[in-house]
């Protein structure tokens, strides 16, 4: 028989977790705060049950698909951890994962914390690219690899439980400049005969083009030369910025999105390093913050 998992949270992304589940033959028993957000899993073969308490204890692999880590505490307040194999998929901090780590492992429980690199549609789905970093206890992971690889691919990146959530706030965080680009760039044409869907498509492919020099930047971390390779220095970036903004101007859109990076840009041509590829703007996002 394929083995048993009791999850926590029938929202919609623990909703998707545990339809990817049933579908695989996978006996589920959920628990969600609102019993009436659990019906639907209900008619497609999930136990509910009455509580969280109830749900920990009727297998030994439990996840938890909740809101932010306030929540995993108050659910998992009253339930007794011990033995249990304990995975927390819901989103959280680097500390907060270690601290519910030392907490899981208090209580006599095994703890792998999860970063879900996907939205709910994408779970289950065959080639979605759906993974979720895994960081905790390796062999919890070991233990439970093909139950976790059913929903989503997996990638464990170390036994320190922060690490996942480290890894999915470095991803997001990256996301999060490219998406303010991207919105930059609609408002630069949104007034002209230019439809959006015109250039939705060579976004896509630029940002495609230029997304692996990440590998560059990642060669002059490692190396500690900012200067390895660099085909578009600094000076002269800072003084494509202009154009930027001058464009921005001109179409009288606010610069806004753009200004905090070209601020540290500037910075760090004032320090001296104009020879050198945008990276070392990293040093600048490192030192401490004055009256920090
Ligand atoms: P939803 O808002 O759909 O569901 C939130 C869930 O948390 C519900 O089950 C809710 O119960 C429960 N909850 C909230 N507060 C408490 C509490 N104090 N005690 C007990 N249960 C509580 O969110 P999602 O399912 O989309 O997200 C769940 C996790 O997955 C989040 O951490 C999110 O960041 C992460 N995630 C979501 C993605 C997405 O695209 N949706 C993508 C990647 C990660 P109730 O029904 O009773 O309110």
């Amino acid at each position: 028989a394929l083995s048993p998992i009791s999850l926590l949270g029938a929202g919609a992304m623990g909703t998707a977790l545990a339809r990817a589940w049933l579908a695989a033959g996978h006996p589920v028993t959920v628990w969600n705060r609102t019993p009436a957000r659990a019906e639907a899993l209900a008619a497609e073969g999930a136990a509910v049950a009455a509580s969280a308490a109830e749900a920990v204890a009727a297998n030994r692999l439990v996840v938890v698909c909740l809101l932010d880590d306030a929540s995993v505490g108050e659910a998992l307040a009253g339930a007794d951890l011990a033995g249990r194999d304990l995975v927390n998929l819901t989103t959280d901090t680097p500390a907060q994962g270690r601290a519910r780590a030392a907490w899981a492992t208090e209580r006599g429980a095994r703890f792998l914390d999860g970063g879900i690199m996907a939205v709910p549609p994408m779970i289950g789905a065959a080639q979605s690219g759906a993974y979720v970093f895994y960081s905790g206890s390796a062999g919890l992971f070991e233990e439970h690899r093909d139950v976790l690889a059913v929903p989503a691919g997996t990638v464990y990146v170390g036994a320190d439980a922060g690490f996942a959530a480290l890894h999915d706030v470095a991803l997001l965080s990256a996301m999060s400049g490219m998406f303010a680009g991207i919105l930059h760039a609609f408002a630069l044409v949104r007034r002209e005969d230019i439809a959006p869907s015109e250039l939705a498509p060579l976004l896509v492919s630029w940002l495609g083009a230029m997304a692996p020099m990440a590998h560059q930047a990642a060669a002059q971390l490692e190396s500690g030369d900012y200067g390895k390779g660099v085909v578009s220095n600094l000076a002269m970036q800072v003084a494509g910025n202009a154009t930027l903004l001058a464009t921005a101007q001109e179409q009288g859109v606010s610069p806004e999105l753009l200004t905090p990076y070209m601020t540290l840009m500037e910075r760090r041509l004032a320090d001296g390093h104009g020879e050198e590829d945008t990276t070392g703007v990293v040093e600048l996002l490192l030192a401490p913050q004055e009256g920090g």
